[in-house]
């Protein structure tokens, strides 16, 4: 049965932060598509004028390294997002372990996860939402962020969906003590969590609450001082920590390369004023050096 006389609708893909997805044929163009089906259901009125303006820039929002939002309307009191489909996600990647990355593999996955991410920004939209499963990796090899501006849009996702938690290991010190007015380097804070999670092959931060999500991040990287974040004393869950110095970075990740750990360092700037930008951060000399990137058709997928 087609829905909205258009798409066919296949099998589920599986329930995400917002609602249900769905694989789909698009009948007009013959293309693959995923459908995600979010419930208006707590919104009064359905879906109002503000959010269907977003909707259309998100639909604006054109990339190679961001997923498409085809099409989106109401159907049956529910909202259908329709999506380019994609195989695989580098969550999938990390955690397969038949898969070899190299170096030059991670400097490739982080480099289009950075330029989809400086590509949002430059148009003043944030993801803040960013994890390795949303990180969608399509058959060209291509990585594209997901979910853009979902989060802003449909409010933060529901707490009782178990797999939020995983969110909180890529959150940005200044969101986990309560910041209300962040930018966009919530994003890259959270890309630089998915770099060190390529490198390690596991979750660098895996806090089990925000509470000691922030201490694992000063454990990891030293308690900030307030001469290093001057706004952290004024935010409104600010606590005192107690004073831990940063170990070596080197023994965090022996792995890695000196320009490697120092973009990675710049990506975990306390203060997110002084923290690299995406823009900036594509222009660290890491990705000039060498290994160069591995071209997207020969990265190593899961089967
Ligand atoms: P979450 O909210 O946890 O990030 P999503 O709502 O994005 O989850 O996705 C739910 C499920 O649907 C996931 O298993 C994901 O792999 C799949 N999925 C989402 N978008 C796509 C897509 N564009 N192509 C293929 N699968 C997708």
């Amino acid at each position: 049965k087609l829905i909205v006389d258009r798409y066919l609708k296949k099998e589920v893909l599986g329930e995400g932060t917002y609602g249900i997805v769905f694989k789909a044929t698009d009948t007009q163009t013959n293309q693959t598509v995923a459908i995600k089906k979010i419930r208006l259901g707590n919104q009064k009125e359905g879906i109002n004028f503000t959010a269907l303006r977003e909707i259309k820039l998100l639909k604006e929002l054109k990339d190679p390294n961001i997923i498409e939002l085809i099409d989106a309307f109401p159907h049956k009191g529910n909202l259908h997002l329709v999506f380019e489909f994609m195989e695989s996600d580098l969550e999938a990647v990390i955690r397969d372990r038949n898969i070899v990355l190299s170096p030059a593999d991670i400097k490739s996955y982080l480099q289009m996860t950075l330029k989809g991410l400086a590509f949002c920004h430059k148009k003043w939209v944030l993801h803040r939402d960013m994890k390795p499963n949303n990180l969608l990796i399509a058959s060209d090899g291509q990585l594209k962020l997901a979910d853009f501006g979902l989060a802003r849009l449909f409010g933060s996702p529901n707490p009782k969906f178990t797999h939020q938690v995983f969110a909180r290991w890529y959150r940005a010190p200044e969101l986990l003590f309560g910041s209300k007015q962040y930018g966009a380097g919530v994003d890259v804070w959270a890309a630089g969590c998915i770099f060190a999670e390529l490198l390690l092959r596991r979750p660098f931060l895996q806090g089990t609450s925000d509470i000691d999500q922030l201490g694992k991040i000063f454990a990891a990287l030293g308690t900030p001082k307030p001469s290093q974040w001057s706004d952290m004393v004024y935010l409104p869950d600010y606590v005192e920590y107690q004073h831990v110095p940063a170990p070596p970075q080197r023994t965090l990740f022996p792995m890695a390369s000196d320009d490697a750990l120092d973009l990675l360092s710049k990506m975990f700037i306390y203060d997110p004023k002084a923290r690299i930008t995406a823009q900036q951060a594509l222009e660290h000399r890491y990705f000039t050096s060498v290994p160069a990137p591995t071209k997207p058709l020969l990265l190593p997928r899961p089967p």
